[in-house]
């Protein structure tokens, strides 16, 4: 099952790369898992995001962003507080999991 340009669903529940197949999470309910992650200052998004956090806020901002182990491709992107504890995440909802093991 597709869930984005970027990564299926198999039926056992793992995620995988859409490119490359490399496994990037087992469990849908922590699709990225094994993919590595990068961490930077919120202004190296591009010129779009110019202006200093500290002007807005008083937590730490910082872009993260999730690549594919395998071919490197960048999987997800959030501009967030970096005192929050993890990258924030999403998760497929039962449901959907069931339509997509009757569906193959
Ligand atoms: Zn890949």
């Amino acid at each position: 099952m597709k869930i984005d340009d970027n990564a299926r669903l198999h039926t056992d529940g793992s995620i995988v790369c859409s490119h490359c197949d490399h496994p990037l999470g087992t469990s849908a309910g922590d699709p990225f898992a094994n993919a590595i992650r990068r961490e930077r200052p919120s202004q190296a998004a591009g010129p779009g995001v110019r202006a200093e956090p500290s002007h807005f806020t008083d937590r730490p901002i910082g872009l993260r962003q999730v690549f594919c182990p395998g071919c490197y491709v960048l999987l997800a992107t959030e501009i967030a507080p970096t005192d929050e504890p993890s990258y924030r995440r999403w998760e497929l909802q039962d449901q959907c999991l069931g339509d997509a093991r009757q569906d193959i």
